[in-house]
């Protein structure tokens, strides 16, 4: 098949636009949806200190590919890097993620958590860590923002993509959690949380980071989550082969919810705090956070 907007061949087909593209054109496709959600979000300004989290996995390296690329040419930004060890929900791997950066020319700040906050088991009491607590979530979080700030780190980017933001929506929904998703302005602290592929699908990412060199090594994830979201995720996936601009139309929603003058900033947070839940959950289908009004 050739491709819809020139004449090579098609690597990639689009369900939600129809569109049949080669890797010139994907590669085009992916930079110009990132482009897009910086330039609505306000997301790149003069002064800015910008570390990608970089776990080693596709989306980061992609993303920090993609960011020292848009910013090649601007003095007044400064594109770097931040890792973490052993950090609950991101799933580092460190030593992939110093290649990474050192192949991007990227200076890369590594941060190891005290003891308390990585996986396993709790340094007090020798016994597992109750880390689906809602207490421990922010912790973690802030231990990364107050090392970022320390190196004068004004916005951390984060590879979250369209599948992960959608799922979260449709959780949120279903959980009658939406207040996750409209407390944007509670959420100003430390440095702001930056998404440019978040209107990117995982698919379309991987695709991407294939092309540009950055899709080797890729890292397992774990089994995610409780019951409740292995099965919002099975069937918005389900739901989606047959009307693929779902994932679109929940992000458009999740946006709509977290409202202006935050953009898509609640989305995040709720994405970020999910993720962080998910990862700390156990794989016994036991839902762990209470379904709202009237389902427990
Ligand atoms: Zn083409």
């Amino acid at each position: 098949m050739q491709c819809s907007r020139c004449h090579r061949d098609e690597i990639f087909f689009q369900p939600y636009s129809g569109l049949h593209l080669c890797s010139q054109h994907l590669i085009a496709d992916v930079e110009a949806k990132a482009k897009k959600m910086i330039r609505a979000q306000g997301w790149l300004k003069t002064g800015d200190q910008i570390a990608v989290l970089l776990s080693g996995n596709q989306n980061s390296s992609a993303l920090l590919y993609f960011l020292k690329k848009l910013t090649a040419e601007r003095c007044d930004i400064r594109i770097s890097a931040i890792t973490v060890a052993d950090c609950i929900g991101l799933h580092s791997n460190t030593s992939h993620a110093k290649r990474i950066a050192e192949r991007l020319d990227a200076d890369l700040i590594e941060v190891s958590l005290p003891e308390e906050f990585r996986i396993g088991t709790d340094t007090i009491t020798g016994k597992k860590q109750d880390i689906s607590s809602p207490q421990m979530l922010p912790a973690s979080r802030s231990i990364i923002d107050m090392i970022a700030q320390q190196h004068g780190i004004t916005k951390i980017a984060w590879g979250l993509c369209l599948d992960e933001a959608a799922g979260v929506v449709l959780e949120c929904v279903i959980r009658g959690d939406g207040e996750k998703l409209v407390r944007s302005s509670s959420r100003q602290d430390g440095p702001l949380r930056i998404c440019p592929f978040i209107s990117v699908t995982a698919t379309e990412v991987s695709q991407y980071a294939e092309l540009c060199g950055c899709g080797d090594e890729p890292i397992p994830r774990p089994e995610p989550g409780d019951g409740l979201h292995k099965d919002t995720i099975a069937m918005l996936n389900g739901y989606t082969n047959n009307h693929p601009e779902t994932k679109y139309a929940l992000l458009n929603l999740g946006e709509n919810l977290s409202g202006s003058p935050g953009g898509i900033a609640g989305l995040i947070h709720a994405c970020e705090w999910y993720r962080e839940y998910h990862c700390g959950c156990g794989n016994d289908g036991s839902i762990q956070i209470e379904v709202k009004n009237g389902a427990t």
